[in-house]
């Protein structure tokens, strides 16, 4: 079928589409009504349908491939690797869930899960979904204070963690952070079950509180636990956005519509069905850890690779031989990772037979054209860029190879996924902008199924978060966009990303891109700096390919050209900076309201998403050694 037919379907007859797409999923009960739109913007998929995301990710494939591999979890931290078949990892999830009951964790309880990419924190979710508990996965480098937060909004009965995690080679100890999050937290769990790896000899378990895994699980090792069968609008998950813009939002999801979206896009967009084999690179504490490292493969039937570790380590060839060796059809890796192995020898993507290897998914924020152009060259495969958000679980825009390929435009992530009606507005006046045209990109509601359903605890948040934005009842993404003649669409940037330059508004997205395009640049980052004649001026903030080796008098300026050229005048930057870092948050995105504070010598604001300290510092003394163009 026709990407276009297939789509358009999706839109008008949105029951009868999702209804066929719910086939793909194993009910228990089969829903009695496709949607329930009765209370604008909430809405309810597949009402009165009764499923379980863990049977449907690993029960229903015992009898046809019990045999193959379900998970494959790579560490080059530890340099172990484990191999799981669904059976094995059936097993596991089994004596896991067992383990969780024997310390009265039922239905709708929440659980926090503080774990590395390692094949437990898998097990743990799993365990949770089959018997009806919520997860919510906290990203495993996120600091005492971050966790704190969540599980004063989450309130769970029981937290799991590990000993520790590692990076680079550096055991980074987890549990005297779990310790000091109890701590501070108002309502804290009161039992934290410590998955014990060995890594960290100086770990110290309270007692009464925490409890050791690996004494439970061999209680439980041959236990089998019933699944609990849900109805399709109960909570399966939360998790927290990333909090680039501010203060972290719960996602809740919801069970049933996220299993069928999950199933729709792993076959249509990512191209992937049972027996085949897709590697993420991405954590489980984020979303695409969440549906195309756990739940997305395997309701999927296929192999799942999760790695723990630096794309660099031991070697910046790391990602390729996984590839190589385990035969990934699909790989979902982020342009940050990306940049990272730019700043490598592109020999390193030459390395290994990558012939197995159809397709690159790259998410989570916007792939520059160079980057796009830099690792298509390198191994010579597809780059998909694909668009969506925690909210959202699944792709907004994207192309899909898996059902009918259409060609690639540098700098788009593509065309709207099925069950998406999206339109780009006029952010004064809430009109259509025409093509070609910058505006708000939006969803009509309601939602299509693996959207979030609420804000947890918060519906009063969901709606002023998303919804109040215009007069009319929309979804806004908050992203800019246009959209062009063939309905490809741009992203330009999160809407609160625009500076305004003597009363011209500017995309600092825009100005990225154009500084980007700099042969030396390896990352752009530009703010928006208060200046008294002109309301505010871009100010650059870049990292180089070859750090050091390179005048950076001249590059700054060759960087200022390419802006003026590509941008015109308006939009040149008043000062460019070479850095060696930049700050981020710990899920890759860049901190510009961070930077921007400090370039009006403000307070940096809340730095809890931050992921290195040092690339503030870093600006900070680019900021006092004075610009090098
Ligand atoms: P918070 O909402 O807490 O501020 P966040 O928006 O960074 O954090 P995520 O849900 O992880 O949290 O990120 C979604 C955002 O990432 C999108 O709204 C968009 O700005 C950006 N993004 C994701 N994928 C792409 C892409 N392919 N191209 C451009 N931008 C992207
Ligand atoms: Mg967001």
């Amino acid at each position: 079928m026709s990407y276009e037919e297939f789509y358009r379907r999706s839109i008008e007859q949105p029951e009868a589409f999702w209804a066929e797409q719910a086939r793909a999923i194993h009910w228990h009960k089969p829903p009695e009504r496709i949607l329930d739109y009765d209370r604008p913007p909430f809405r309810r998929w597949f009402v009165g349908g009764e499923t379980n995301l863990c049977y449907n990710s690993l029960d229903r494939h015992l009898e046809a491939r019990g045999d193959q591999l379900a998970l494959v979890a790579i560490s080059s931290e530890t340099g172990q690797t484990r191999e799981l078949s669904y059976r094995e990892l059936h097993r596991e999830v089994n004596a896991f869930a067992a383990v969780l009951k024997s310390l009265d964790v039922v239905r709708g309880d929440r659980v926090v899960i503080y774990m590395p990419n390692m094949a437990e924190a898998v097990f743990a979710m799993l365990a949770c979904a089959r018997i009806g508990a919520v997860h919510s996965v906290v990203f495993g480098g996120f600091a005492a204070h971050n966790l704190a937060l969540r599980i004063d909004d989450a309130r769970p009965k029981l937290l799991i963690c590990a000993d520790a995690g590692m990076r680079g080679g550096k055991v980074i100890p987890y549990k005297p952070l779990v310790d000091a999050a109890c701590a501070e937290a108002a309502s804290p769990p009161p039992r934290v079950l410590v998955v014990n790896r060995g890594l960290d000899p100086a770990l110290r378990l309270i007692a009464g509180r925490d409890l050791d895994y690996a004494g439970l699980r061999a209680q439980h090792a041959e236990a089998t636990v019933e699944v609990e069968w849900l109805e399709s609008n109960e909570p399966s998950y939360l998790l927290y956005t990333s909090g680039t813009t501010g203060k972290p939002k719960g996602v809740q999801r919801d069970v049933g519509g996220y299993a069928v979206a999950l199933a729709l896009s792993m076959w249509s967009i990512y191209d992937v069905r049972a027996g085949q084999v897709m590697f993420s690179t991405s954590d489980v504490g984020w979303a695409v850890g969440h549906s195309y490292n756990v739940y997305g493969p395997l309701i999927a039937g296929a192999t799942s690779v999760l790695y723990e570790g630096l794309p660099t380590h031991p070697d910046p060839g790391i990602w390729w031989r996984i590839c190589e060796q385990y035969g990934v059809r699909t790989m979902f890796s982020s342009p940050t990772g990306i940049r990272v192995l730019k700043k490598q020898d592109a020999a390193w993507l030459k390395a290994h037979d990558l012939s197995r290897l159809q397709w690159l998914f790259l998410a989570g924020e916007p792939l520059d054209e160079p980057t796009a152009h830099w690792i298509t060259d390198g191994i010579d495969k597809p780059i998909i860029d694909n668009y969506w958000q925690t909210e959202t679980g699944w792709p907004v825009l994207a192309l899909m190879p898996g059902l009918d390929m259409r060609p690639i435009k540098f700098g788009s992530p593509g065309l709207p996924t099925p069950g998406y009606r999206l339109r780009v507005i006029d952010e004064a006046t809430g009109r259509d902008v025409g093509a070609n045209e910058k505006g708000v990109l939006v969803i009509v509601p309601p939602l299509p199924p693996g959207c979030m359903s609420t804000v947890w605890n918060d519906d009063a948040r969901f709606l002023s978060s998303y919804f109040g934005h215009f007069k009319e009842l929309l979804y806004s993404s908050l992203d800019w966009a246009i959209r062009d003649d063939d309905g490809y669409t741009f992203i330009l940037g999160r809407t609160d990303d625009v500076i305004n330059v003597a009363g011209h508004r500017l995309g600092t997205r825009e100005i990225e891109e154009s500084v980007a395009s700099h042969p030396a640049v390896a990352e752009a980052a530009v703010i928006g700096v208060h200046d008294e004649l002109k309301g505010q001026v871009p100010v650059v903030f870049a990292t180089l390919k070859q750090a050091g080796d390179q005048d950076a008098a001249r590059v700054a300026a060759g960087m200022r050209q390419c802006v003026v050229d590509q941008l015109g005048a308006v939009a040149r930057p008043a000062r460019v900076y070479v850095v060696a870092a930049l700050p981020k948050t710990r899920s890759g995105k860049l901190l510009r309201r961070s930077i921007q504070a400090l370039a009006e010598s403000r307070d940096p604001g809340d730095l809890s998403t931050l992921d290195d300290p040092a690339a503030l510092d870093e600006v900070q003394r680019a900021l006092a050694r004075g610009a090098d163009a």
